[in-house]
């Protein structure tokens, strides 16, 4: 069945964002908040204005990434105003408007979609260059009423290298194709690990399938990131904007600012 036409959400009189770029994954747990989070990062240290919405509501990881646990989104009039990093990024999610950060999201679809909604229209972004979606894992109806509601110019989809994803890949083009939704490219995350001690580059999941997969999809190979332990307690002591190693995922960062021009 074809999705119905997009009625895309306008702007509020506070937000002026210039380009709107997703990130998604045919599954969880591959890695699409940090690949996200990281993009943002990379993007702000080129000079751009970033701000992430965070639309993975049952599962949100990037206020913790960025050292926000515990903060409160506050209200200016009838608006939400996002939250700032330490570097000066905007971050809104669900979690910064939970009481508490650990209570459950146990919202239905259409609830759930109309987070999202009120994230994007009526949250006070200010004028940013990129408003990057953390979309909410895999295919579902959530998925979709965010392409649909939202201007998403194009998205870049996260895998690992498992076998399995590769068919869940198949489901994120197909999913963006059926959208009419650009992708931007594809990123292998957890693609090697490196040894500690003699540099060594291990593959626990075997040889790399990225250039193959892109191929098989017709659609850009971004680049793979390792297994890192430093990345994953980076992410968990909120310190990823300040111990993010440079220059990671140069190509994805590339591809975005080219989907911009
Ligand atoms: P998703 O958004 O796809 O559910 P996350 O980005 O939340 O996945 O990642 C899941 C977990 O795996 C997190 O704890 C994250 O820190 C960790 N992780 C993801 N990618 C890597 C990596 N390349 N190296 C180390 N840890 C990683």
């Amino acid at each position: 069945k074809q999705p119905s036409a997009p009625v895309k959400e306008p702007q509020n009189s506070k937000s002026n964002v210039h380009h709107v770029i997703g990130v998604v994954s045919g599954k969880g747990g591959v890695g699409k908040s940090l690949v996200c989070g990281l993009l943002a990062v990379e993007l702000a240290r080129r000079g751009a204005k970033v701000g992430i919405l965070d639309a993975d509501i049952t599962g949100p990881s990037i206020p913790k990434m960025f050292g926000l646990s515990g903060e409160h989104a506050r209200a200016m009039g009838e608006l939400l105003l996002p939250n700032l990093t330490a570097g000066g990024l905007k971050i809104m999610s669900a979690n910064l408007v939970l009481e508490h950060e650990s209570d459950p999201v146990l919202w239905r679809g259409p609830v759930v979609a109309g987070a999202i909604k009120q994230f994007w229209g009526d949250c006070a972004w200010g004028e940013l260059d990129y408003l990057l979606i953390d979309m909410p894992p895999g295919t579902g109806d959530v998925a979709l009423t965010v392409f649909q509601s939202l201007p998403v110019e194009g998205v870049v989809i996260v895998s690992s290298p498992q076998d399995l994803v590769q068919m869940v890949v198949g489901k994120a083009v197909n999913m963006a194709n059926m959208m009419k939704m650009p992708v931007v490219g594809l990123v292998e995350n957890m693609a090697y690990v490196t040894c500690p001690d003699c540099g060594a580059r291990i593959e626990p999941y075997g040889p790399s399938r990225l250039a193959q997969t892109a191929e098989a999809f017709e659609v850009e190979a971004l680049g793979q990131l390792p297994i890192d332990p430093a990345l994953s307690a980076a992410c968990d002591a909120g310190t990823l904007e300040r111990d993010l190693p440079r220059d990671l995922l140069p190509d994805a960062v590339d591809a975005v600012v080219r989907v911009a021009e």
